[in-house]
């Protein structure tokens, strides 16, 4: 029964990975996860405090992610999730402000009365616009300073954009922003209404380990500690995967690797495969987390627009998450997304922790640091895809040009934002493709294996 099963490799154990795996071991498929870090997750992944798991990465889920809610349900983890209404502040000129709703923004005091209103109506008209392709063509600037006009966009969605996107803001188009606006609004009712966050118990991995346990009871074996080192590929077909030397054949292989990870071990792909896939460029990401005594703000996120603050928010995740569960610590994260070639990517522990409690200080003249615990450095590089204006031909296909390749990743998930919801989302359209082909997949698996053996 065993040897009639497709045989699938999934290469990445991140939340899209492990989704990728459950889903085709429901279709009857037999499937090996590898994972090159210690543990699954990825990006969404967890380390340990003082025996707590604590996200890597800040992590929360929105009433509105379907997907998240059902994966949650269908592995049994529903009773550990909690919903929680958050408060967005803004730090703007040495001070806080609410920042929640489109009132919240009629009111904000940094703007003037028409400025308030218009960035208001930009709220709105975002909810309206649905031809994201014709927004592709337009730079983000424009489509701001149209509707929230000059004085808003400088003060408000100026220092927003560089948050998120460090120097390359500008070569951004307008889908982002709307994207933005758009799963923002998803998680209200009404102009008045408040957001909608959940977390888990014991973080974001609670699902992971839960939907992991799922497919191990399918039959999927997952790998930890296991670099794939190059995806076999002949006569343009991949017929299965190298680690440390050894080949082991498979029907076929799907990567959720980072585009240029998946370039840099497919040697035998075409070049103009790979150089499409190497050019995919990526925000890099520099998030301390600061475990604290004590409550810093009463705000999930504190967006900022002093532009000398080397971090581009405040992002308390213990207003969301009950501190009980994090053994009553208060945990701070402090991100900075890094355009690619951003020299702070190469900063040491000692340096990000000097540059950082600087300015932390400067917004929080009376914090005093015998309320710090640790303070305690992530970092990631391939985080958020930027696609520059008109370059949508540039997206790679989920059927790769290589015959029994798939991928799936961020870049491809375009306008949508790369998050738990819509990677996961994303893995139906991969099962619909493979299922479409495997039936065409003949049995050369094993004359495959012996010919190429190493
Ligand atoms: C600071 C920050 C905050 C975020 N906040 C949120 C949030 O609030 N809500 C939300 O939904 N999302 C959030 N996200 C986004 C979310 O983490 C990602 O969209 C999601 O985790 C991507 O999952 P993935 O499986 O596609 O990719 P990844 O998590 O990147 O997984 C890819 C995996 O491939 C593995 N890999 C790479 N090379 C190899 C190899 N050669 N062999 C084997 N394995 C390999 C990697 O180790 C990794 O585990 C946040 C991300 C960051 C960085």
């Amino acid at each position: 029964m065993e040897q009639t099963k497709k045989q699938i490799a999934v290469i990445g154990g991140g939340i899209m990975g492990v989704t990728l795996a459950y889903k085709l071991a429901q279709q009857g498929m037999q499937v090996n996860v590898y994972e090159r870090g210690d543990n699954l997750g990825g990006l969404a992944s967890y380390m340990l405090f003082d025996d707590v798991r604590m996200d890597r990465f800040y992590h929360t889920i929105l009433s509105s992610d379907t997907m998240m809610q059902s994966l949650m349900e269908e592995s049994g983890v529903a009773d550990k999730r909690h919903f929680t209404v958050t408060k967005q502040g803004f730090y703007d000129s040495g001070k806080l402000y609410d920042f929640n709703t489109p009132v919240d923004f009629m009111m904000f005091p940094p703007l003037n009365l028409f400025q308030r209103f218009r960035l208001g109506l930009q709220v709105i008209y975002a909810q309206f616009e649905s031809d994201w392709r014709k927004m592709d063509s337009i730079p983000v600037e424009n489509w701001l300073v149209k509707v929230s006009g000059r004085g808003a966009y400088n003060k408000v969605w100026k220092p927003l954009l560089r948050a998120k996107f460090d120097t390359t803001a500008e070569s951004v188009p307008a889908t982002y922003i709307w994207s933005r606006l758009k799963r923002m609004m998803g998680t209200r009712k009404g102009v008045t209404s408040k957001e909608m966050m959940c977390y888990l118990e014991n973080g974001y991995y609670t699902l992971i380990e839960a939907l992991a346990k799922k497919c191990e009871a399918l039959g999927v074996k997952f790998h930890l500690k296991t670099g794939i080192d190059e995806i076999v590929i002949e006569n343009n077909k991949a017929t299965g995967v190298k680690i440390a030397g050894e080949f082991l054949p498979y029907d076929a292989v799907i990567s959720t690797m980072a585009s240029p990870i998946l370039s840099s071990i497919i040697p035998n792909a075409d070049k103009s495969f790979r150089d499409l896939l190497a050019k995919q460029q990526y925000l890099g990401v520099m998030c301390p987390l600061l475990i604290l005594k004590k409550q810093l703000v009463p705000y999930y996120v504190v967006n900022i627009t002093d532009e000398k603050i080397p971090f581009t928010a405040v992002v308390e995740t213990t207003n969301l998450i009950d501190p009980q569960y994090v053994k009553d610590y208060h945990l701070v994260y402090l991100p900075k997304y890094l355009a690619p070639d951003s020299p702070i990517a190469n900063w040491s522990d000692e340096q990000v922790k000097a540059e950082w409690m600087k300015y932390f200080h400067l917004m929080f003249p009376e914090f005093e640091d015998s309320d710090i615990v640790e303070f305690i450095v992530q970092r990631a590089k391939f985080v958020e895809p930027i696609r520059p204006m008109n370059t949508l031909d540039e997206i790679p296909k989920i059927q790769t040009p290589v015959e029994r390749l798939y991928m799936g990743n961020t870049v491809m998930i375009y306008p949508d934002l790369g998050n738990g919801e819509s990677v996961t989302r994303f893995t139906t359209k991969i099962v619909e493709q493979v299922l479409a082909d495997a039936p065409t997949w003949s049995h050369e698996r094993e004359l495959s294996g012996q010919k190429t053996q190493s």
